[in-house]
């Protein structure tokens, strides 16, 4: 196998160009062909100690220079049964992971975690190389997720088909059990279908990696808010174990202003657009009132998420945030792309008083400067205000993505729950809550991640349930 140190060549997937994106919600990433494939992946450089590094700085333990080797064998279906041995949903990871984070920012082309040393170079662009095997597999139809063992005889209930949830199904039903997903939307996908907007993740993508689970016999019920059309307690005594994954999915507002006409949390615009086809008013019955010009309150995935959104709907976007664009948490690469697109980022100011008209409704968002501290806060410099630098925006709509938080209505009904002070459900090292028999994890143990750190929790939580089954409870 020929091996090139190239450096500063990574192949960066080819995207629609902005003017032309800005007014689909169509993915505008096109993926790598294949040429361009082969290229990125002779970039790896097949580190001894990658389990040190790439690998590491997965949270589900993909093996990055296995699955790229593969692709330069052309195996592409040995990669792709590579990225599965530890990540059931490699076109979704691919597409969603902040991978500048995790395997990426691990990459001793850029940075050596061994040594603790910054390198030169670019990293490898690992998730475009997950993406394109992970959309051979999609496009080709290929499914390898066949239930090959015997039934067990153990039901298990999964509250939530959100990544966490439908990771947990996956590996339980795969050892033979018999699982069922309560959910309370009419989809599976959990914020990655009502939250991240379709150009950055289509539906078809979703869909195929959901058909995954249900090939493995696993049953979804749609509909159900536990809580509500079936009590949590109900399901402990009906299955043997049951996996808590609700995500947490209630915005934060808690800004001056907040009860105004015209200001909403981000996961209400994203769900209606999403999921009720706001988008499509009056054709569809879902309207949306953002009014010419929208500020977004936020710098992570969601504010992010919701520039792209506003964006597209044809609306003047400015999104404020209160540190740097390095301290955000959203993928760099996607700044650009809705700076591209016309969004105009206020960085470092700080949100003061959404303001109003005598009628109640959006006229302005009150912000202050702010300034990059020595103290720190969070591991991260702590933003002050600058004095005297208040100002106004004027808007139609503000936008609040500054967080979300666990919503209770699934488990209220069970007082012996132990909870964290911010909602957040408690659990042990294996995941087990202070009720036997009930798991947790994903969003609502963590109060919010990622994607791959809830598909993570997912298998962990079948893990341990599989051995809570087969150790603690007779048939
Ligand atoms: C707008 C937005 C964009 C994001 N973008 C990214 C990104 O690009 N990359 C990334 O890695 N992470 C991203 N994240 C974070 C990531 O989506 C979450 O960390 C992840 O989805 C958490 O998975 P989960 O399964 O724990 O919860 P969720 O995805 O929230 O799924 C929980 C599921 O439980 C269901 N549910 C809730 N209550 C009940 C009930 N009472 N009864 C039945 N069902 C119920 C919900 O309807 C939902 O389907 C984003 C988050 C948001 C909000």
């Amino acid at each position: 196998m020929a091996k090139r140190i190239r450096y500063e060549d990574r192949n960066h997937e080819p995207i629609m160009p902005p003017l032309i994106r800005v007014k689909t919600f169509r993915e505008y990433a096109f993926g790598y062909s294949v040429s361009l494939a082969l290229d990125e992946a002779q970039r790896c450089l097949f580190c001894k100690d990658a389990d040190q590094r790439c690998i590491k700085g997965c949270p589900i333990g993909v093996d990055v220079p296995g699955f790229i080797k593969k692709i330069l064998e052309g195996d592409l279906l040995g990669a792709y049964k590579k990225i599965l041995e530890a990540d059931p949903f490699p076109s979704i990871c691919g597409r969603v992971c902040p991978q500048d984070r995790q395997c990426e920012g691990s990459c001793i082309l850029y940075y050596d975690t061994v040594k603790g040393k910054r390198n030169k170079g670019l990293p490898v662009n690992i998730g475009a190389l997950e993406k394109f095997v992970g959309d051979f597999a999609r496009i080709s139809g290929v499914e390898v997720d066949e239930k090959s063992v015997k039934p067990t005889g153990y039901r298990v209930a999964v509250v939530g088909a959100g990544p966490a949830g439908l990771a947990c199904a996956y590996h339980l039903a795969k050892l033979g059990h018999e699982v069922h997903i309560f959910e309370a939307l009419p989809k599976a996908g959990g914020v990655m279908t009502y939250g991240i907007p379709h150009a950055r993740l289509p539906r078809d993508v979703i869909e195929w990696e959901v058909k995954k689970v249900k090939n493995l016999g696993v049953k979804f019920f749609f509909g159900h808010v536990v809580g509500r059309t079936v009590k949590l307690s109900e399901l402990l005594e009906k299955y043997h174990a049951v996996f808590l994954a609700v995500g947490a999915g209630r915005g934060r507002l808690g800004i001056k202003g907040d009860h105004l006409k015209g200001a909403y949390s981000a996961i209400e615009v994203l769900t209606r657009v999403s999921l009720m086809k706001s988008d499509l008013f009056p054709q569809s019955g879902t309207p949306l009132n953002l009014g010419k010009k929208a500020v977004i309150v936020g710098g992570g995935f969601t504010a992010v998420d919701c520039a792209i959104t506003t964006l597209r709907l044809g609306i003047e976007t400015h999104v404020v945030y209160r540190r740097t664009r390095e301290t955000s948490s959203a993928r760099q690469e996607e700044w650009d792309h809705i700076m591209e697109e016309g969004a105009r980022v206020h960085w470092l100011t700080q949100p003061l008083e959404i303001i109003g008209n005598k009628e109640g409704k959006v006229i302005g968002l009150r912000c202050i400067k702010m300034v990059l501290s020595k103290q720190e806060e969070g591991g991260r410099p702590k933003p002050i205000p600058v004095e005297g630098s208040e100002h106004t925006i004027e808007c139609d709509s503000v936008i609040l993505a500054i967080g979300q938080k666990a919503n209770p209505v699934a488990y209220e009904d069970l007082p012996g729950l132990e909870l964290w002070e911010d909602g957040t459900v408690k659990v042990d090292e294996n995941l087990r809550t202070s009720i036997r028999g009930l798991f947790a994890g994903g969003d609502v143990v963590n109060g919010g991640d990622t994607v791959v750190r809830a598909l993570a929790e997912g298998k962990r939580a079948g893990q341990s349930i599989h051995k809570f089954l087969t150790e603690e409870v007779k048939l």
